[in-house]
């Protein structure tokens, strides 16, 4: 099977290819030429095997140039204990009637970024081999939170991988900072920047695009690479935990095979209702995918009205990995409904850069509205929506996955759907403990984060995961603080590159 770009739909190059460029030449995404389908009765057949025969399974119809020996390897590398709290990997809780929460948050960082971030070192650097490019990957992550943890975890001691993190100093919330800063392994670097997010992606950008270093890092045998969503490599994995959780739902008797469901997920970049959707073009029986969005809606609107406008404030909320107004990942879906017309995209792409905004046709106006539904929720809704889960069906969800509750209930209520649900749930509770129990207690407690995750614990139905609770005595490793200009020289003394 071979990628083309949302850019050039003439091009064609196999998976390994597309993973290990990541982006296009011409500025588009790689997509599959065309989306290999699954029958029911292989769906049927997923139920009862390990969470890596199913990724490995799945994988294989899009990876068409790993073997299959490979892909098993991969993931249970990836998916395994005690990286993970159980050999599930992914486990359903039941919440109401016909609605369940898919917990995607039982890896190594707490954050369903981890799903795809443990496997993707694996398949970069396979792929890295298989297109000949022998060199020692380089992989830049400019972070407000979640991804750089992820990806630091994802990368650690993989060989022939370092890994550099750039974090703004005031902009990640002290849980994720600790996470950065004890981080272990021999081939991580955590750095902290007088700035905010964006000075720290525009410094790595420059970075990341100059010739100047790139030269530089041919001389000591490496290149640069990204872990960011873009990655074919990054999206692919994510597709596995759809056609799981339904295996599953079908095993426990809970639906029949063939019955659709509908997915509803906290959206940011695109990337998770993307395989979702992805999933259902497969043949996996799903009715809507329900976007949901925080005070940041420029999703909910696009979706309604087929206009993309990001001209609009920006909002701070309790939900931060979806305090998004470009959705990169938005532009596959768009190839894909206005039939593959690269240059449409273009024209689209190239209208969003200049003022910010575009208006797609009635055909995909149309489509979007066929598999898609979108709603969005503010902080005080996120906040009673955590409260009421937890009153009513004793269950604590961190605010992310609160704003999808809250958008599924808005969504069941306008349309009277009968169907069953299946909620992405996209990191633990106690990575935003602070709103947690502000949520449900009315205030946040004066206290360290260590305190606060054990009030959390006090009130929640889960102990704190092992990961987060071990964090309290790691020595902090990486305590530097640099200024926006200087990222280029900490990369030269991290990596030990002469000027
Ligand atoms: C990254 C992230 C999201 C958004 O996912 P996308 O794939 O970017 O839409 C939602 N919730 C949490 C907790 C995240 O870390």
């Amino acid at each position: 099977m071979f990628y083309q770009s949302t850019r050039n739909s003439g091009l064609q190059i196999t998976s390994s290819q597309a993973i290990s460029q990541g982006i296009s030449e011409d500025g588009g995404l790689f997509v599959p030429c065309e989306i290999p389908q699954l029958t029911l009765s292989e769906i049927g057949g997923l139920a009862g095997k390990t969470y890596p025969e199913q990724a490995a399974f799945l994988l294989g119809k899009f990876l068409t140039d790993f073997s299959g020996e490979e892909l098993l390897d991969f993931a249970g590398k990836a998916y395994t204990t005690p990286k993970y709290e159980s050999e599930d990997i992914i486990e359903l809780s039941h919440l109401y009637e016909g609605t369940y929460v898919l917990e995607l948050w039982h890896g190594p960082t707490c954050a369903f970024k981890d799903m795809a971030l443990q496997i993707l070192p694996h398949l970069l650097t396979a792929s890295l081999k298989k297109t000949q490019l022998n060199k020692k990957v380089v992989i830049l992550v400019a972070t407000s939170g979640d991804t750089g943890k992820a990806a630091l975890e994802g990368f650690r001691d993989i060989p022939g991988t370092e890994i550099v993190v750039f974090y703004p100093e005031d902009g990640v919330s002290p849980m994720q900072k600790r996470q950065m800063t004890t981080q272990e392994g021999n081939n991580v670097f955590v750095c902290a920047i007088q700035g905010n997010f964006d000075d720290a992606q525009s410094g790595v950008k420059k970075i990341f695009t100059s010739p100047d270093w790139k030269e530089k890092l041919e001389r000591s045998g490496r290149m640069f690479s990204s872990a960011n969503s873009i990655n074919w490599g990054r999206l692919v994995p994510q597709i596995v935990y759809y056609v799981s959780s339904y295996a599953r739902l079908v095993e426990t008797g809970e639906l029949s095979l063939g019955e659709k469901v509908n997915i509803v997920v906290p959206t940011g970049n695109f990337g998770n209702i993307l395989a979702a959707y992805y999933a259902k073009q497969m043949g996996l029986p799903v009715g809507k995918l329900i976007c949901a969005s925080n005070s940041n809606n420029v999703l909910t609107d696009f979706i309604q009205t087929g206009v993309y406008d990001r001209n609009r404030p920006f909002h701070t909320t309790l939900s931060p990995s979806m305090d998004i107004l470009i959705s990169s990942n938005l532009e596959r879906l768009l190839y894909h409904l206005c039939g593959k017309d690269s240059q449409q995209i273009t024209k689209w792409f190239d209208s969003l850069a200049s003022s910010g905004r575009y208006e797609v046709t009635d055909t995909v106006k149309n489509a979007l509205k066929q598999d898609f539904y979108a709603g969005w929720c503010d902080d005080e809704k996120t906040k009673d929506t955590i409260k009421e889960i937890y009153q009513q069906y004793s269950y604590t969800c961190d605010p992310h996955t609160a704003v999808a509750a809250a958008v599924c209930k808005q969504y069941k209520k306008e349309t009277g759907d009968t169907a069953k649900h299946i909620i992405a749930s996209t990191a633990s509770p106690y990575k935003f403990s602070a709103g947690v129990l502000d949520a449900i207690l009315g205030q946040v407690p004066e206290q360290s984060e260590f305190e606060l995750v054990e009030k959390l614990e006090a009130v929640s139905c889960y102990t704190i995961p092992e990961s987060l609770k071990r964090l309290r005595s790691l020595p902090v490793r990486f305590q530097e603080t640099i200024s926006k200009e200087s990222l280029g020289s900490y990369l030269e003394k991290a990596l030990k590159i002469a000027e």
